[in-house]
This record gives C-alpha cells, sequence and structure tokens, in this order.
C-alpha cells in the first residue's frame, strides 16, 4: 500500500517507506532523461527497502495533446495534494496564456524559494581552474521583485496612468515611450526565503551566509532585504548565527552571516569560492547567479533545482535546462540535471543515505568518463554513450 506525503504542524513531513510521488516526464528530450533518472532513483531507494509510486501528470504539449489545456487543474490539484514532486522541462506555450507553465506552477503553489545547489563533480570539464572549490547553494525568492510580471507596455493606458502617478507622488517624469516594470520586494517574502536559507544552514553545517543584494542603489527594496536578514537574523537565529556588524566578522562557532553588493558577488563568486557557501538574493539576482554558478561546474546538464514552500511542504524538483528539442527522442543527452533534482528530493524526503548513493555512483561514473555527448565532447578519452546507458551505469555503480 503506497501513502501520500503529509505534513505536520511544525511543517516537517511525514514520509512512508512507500510514498507517492507525482511526476511531470516533461516535453522534448523529457522522454529522454525522465526514464534513465527514474531507473536510478528508483534502483538507489530499493536498496533501502523503499520503493516509490510515481503517478504520471500531465503538463505542457504532453496535457495540450490530450487535453487542450497546457497546465491541466487537476496536474495542480494533484501537486497540492500529494505535496512533492518532480518535473522534466516544460515548453513555454506561445500565446497560450501563460509566461510559462514553470512560474505559473510555482505562483500557483506558492513555492517561494527556488533552491539550487552548486557543486562540482570530479571529471565534469569546466571552464574555471579550481572547480573543486564550489560548493554553493543558492536560494532564490520565486514570488516577487522585477519577476512579479506587473508590467505597462510603453503607450498604453496602464502605461500612462502609472507615468502620471509617478508625476504626482515623486515629482519625477517618465518618458512618454517608456514600458514601465514594478518592482515589489516585501518584508514577509524576504523573510520567509531568508529563514528557510538559515534554516539550511543549521541543518546541513553550512558555516556562511550571503543576503546578495543591490542596496547601494535599491535602497527600499534590495537594501531593505538585506537588513530585514539581519534583523530576522537578531530576532530569531541568534543562538546559532551572528551578522558581520554583530561580531566585527569574527562568529565563534556560530554560522557567519554577511551580506555581498551583487556585481561583486558575481566577480568574487569566480575569484574567491571557497568564501561563499548560502546564497540568500532576491528572484532576478537570483536568476543569473544560479546560472552563472551552474556554469563554473559544468553547465545546465548537470545542474539540479527544486522550488519549495517550506511552511505547506510542497516541493516541485526540477530540471533546470529546456528541453532541448532539437535532441528530443534520440536517447542522447544528459539526464543528471532531473536525476540530481531527484537527489534533492531523496534528501529533503530525509532518504539522505539513497541520495549519498546516488551521488557517489554519479562521481564514480564520471570519473571514469562515461558521459553523455555534452560531457564527452570537453574531455579527453571519454567514452560517449547514450542517455539511457548513462543512467544504467550509474545503477550498476551503485
Ligand atoms: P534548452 O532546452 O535548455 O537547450 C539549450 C541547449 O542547452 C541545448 O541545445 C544543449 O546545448 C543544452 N542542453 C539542454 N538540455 C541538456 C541536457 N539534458 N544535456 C545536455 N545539454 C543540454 O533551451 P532552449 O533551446 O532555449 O529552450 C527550449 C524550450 O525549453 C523552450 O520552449 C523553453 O521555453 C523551454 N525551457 C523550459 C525550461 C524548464 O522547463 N525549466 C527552462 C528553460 C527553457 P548543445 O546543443 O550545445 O549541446
Amino acid at each position: 500500500m503506497a501513502d501520500k506525503i503529509t505534513i505536520n504542524d511544525d511543517s516537517t513531513l511525514n514520509v512512508s517507506d512507500n510514498p507517492i510521488i507525482p511526476f511531470i516526464e516533461g516535453d522534448g528530450t523529457g522522454v529522454d532523461i525522465w526514464p534513465a533518472a527514474k531507473l536510478v532513483l528508483d534502483a538507489a531507494a530499493g536498496k533501502y527497502g523503499k520503493t516509490i509510486e510515481w503517478i504520471e501528470v500531465l503538463a505542457g504539449e504532453k496535457a495540450f495533446d490530450a487535453t487542450g489545456d497546457w497546465l491541466p487543474q487537476e496536474t495542480v490539484d494533484t501537486f497540492q495534494e500529494y505535496l512533492i514532486g518532480i518535473k522534466g522541462p516544460l515548453t513555454t506555450p506561445i500565446g497560450g496564456g501563460f509566461r510559462s507553465l514553470n512560474v505559473a506552477l510555482r505562483q500557483l503553489l506558492d513555492l517561494y524559494v527556488c533552491l539550487r545547489p552548486v557543486r562540482w563533480f570530479t571529471g565534469v570539464p569546466s571552464p574555471v581552474k579550481h572547480p573543486e572549490l564550489v560548493d554553493m547553494v543558492i536560494f532564490r525568492e520565486n514570488t516577487e521583485d522585477i519577476y512579479a510580471g506587473i508590467e505597462a507596455e510603453a503607450g498604453s493606458d496602464e502605461a500612462d496612468r502609472l507615468r502620471a502617478a509617478i508625476h504626482d507622488i515623486f515629482g519625477r517624469d517618465i518618458r512618454a515611450d517608456s514600458g514601465i516594470g514594478i518592482k515589489p520586494v516585501s518584508k514577509t517574502g524576504s523573510q520567509r526565503l531568508q529563514r528557510a536559507a538559515l534554516n539550511y544552514a543549521v541543518k546541513k553545517n553550512r558555516s556562511r551566509v550571503h543576503w546578495v543584494h543591490k542596496g547601494n542603489i535599491m535602497k527600499f527594496t534590495e537594501g531593505a532585504f538585506m537588513n530585514w536578514g539581519y534583523e530576522l537574523v537578531r530576532e530569531e537565529f541568534s543562538d546559532v548565527a551572528v551578522g558581520w556588524d554583530d561580531c566585527g566578522g569574527d562568529p565563534g562557532d556560530k554560522i557567519l552571516v554577511q551580506d555581498a553588493i551583487a556585481d561583486i558577488a558575481l566577480q568574487q563568486v569566480l575569484t574567491r569560492p571557497a568564501e561563499f557557501d548560502v546564497i540568500a538574493t532576491m528572484n532576478l539576482n537570483g536568476d543569473y547567479i544560479s546560472d552563472a554558478l551552474a556554469a563554473q561546474v559544468g553547465g545546465i546538464g548537470i545542474a539540479p533545482g527544486a522550488n519549495v514552500n517550506y511552511v505547506t511542504g510542497h516541493g516541485i524538483f526540477e530540471a533546470t535546462h529546456g528541453t532541448a528539442p532539437k535532441y528530443a527522442g534520440q536517447d542522447k543527452v544528459n539526464p543528471s540535471s532531473v536525476l540530481l533534482s531527484g537527489v534533492l528530493m531523496f534528501e529533503h524526503l530525509g532518504w539522505q543515505d539513497a541520495a549519498d548513493d546516488i551521488i557517489r555512483a554519479v562521481e564514480q561514473t564520471i570519473g571514469e568518463k562515461i558521459v553523455t555527448y555534452d560531457f564527452a565532447r570537453l574531455m579527453d578519452g571519454a567514452t560517449e554513450v547514450a542517455c539511457s546507458a548513462f543512467g544504467e551505469a550509474i545503477v550498476e555503480r551503485l
């Protein structure tokens, strides 16, 4: 008998050895990467007497072909009910009424954290000299900021009314042919993200947390984000963490919380990666930083991700790359992104042993230079294998 994952009042999860987990296979290369990832996830869980009952839910092209709807209500309801799910990449419908299906899912389930761990696996081709120093976890705010989607097109009635209001309130004139975007950053939205980052740092024995922001320029949004972060440390985490200014940079055995201006941070994650550990930042900064960091350790073919609401327990773990349609159905692309998202999901469920086993097996497989095309073209002496064969090679090494 398989069981639903449920959440307790203190936001901890109840996960049996036979949980039901909904999945979206994904469009394009989803047909290739999902079966390869599932093979590994099932084998690793099986080693510990666990069996996942996967239930398929539809989104994207597969949903549109079957139901005429890109994101059927049934899919959203299923994720609502079963809390935790995993998904492959989805085509962004052109003129489908959605900005993006991924964004729609995040908004509908209020998945306020975009979690992107970035670490290097021995042997993965990297453009930097010391990729082994890269081990960071990014907490990107997922619901606010200039990405909230509140925009007025140049010349529209909305833009004209906004320009008039800005003239009234600020005495400032915006050019008549301007598009206007709104950047809301709330204390509630900032602190729930920062709380998740701090809790994660405590749980995973991480030593530093950085608030990354452009508060020097955008004082009441990004600067406020920084201030609210330090305030949260003092009010809720003073037993385990301390802000830089409150300890002169010497935190003792507590977690050191500091901040960095986003442009400098983007330099320093390259030049001094060992100094960064957990990074919490707003939506737009987080988007840039996540992909820039992923590039240091092998790019989007291997970068995992998750969108989580730590209060309601909802989480969707997902490949961070797109559907790569030109490779669809060729059994060619790298399944690591969705597989490692599954590893992240296992860790979230408390299945650390199975997660660790997969990481070890992936490391060993890549270490033996058994890789898909994307890595093979950058490595000397590699054995290029198909997507499915890469999954099988990992299972053999579990
Ligand atoms: P993409 O699908 O990510 O592909 C861009 C390139 O990234 C590919 O040509 C390939 O590079 C590399 N790549 C992607 N997946 C890979 C994998 N599994 N293994 C190895 N290399 C991989 O981006 P796109 O072509 O811009 O977007 C295609 C569609 O995906 C669009 O509809 C877009 O909206 C959607 N999309 C969805 C998501 C999501 O669901 N999370 C995210 C981004 C985009 P090479 O050709 O150089 O080998």
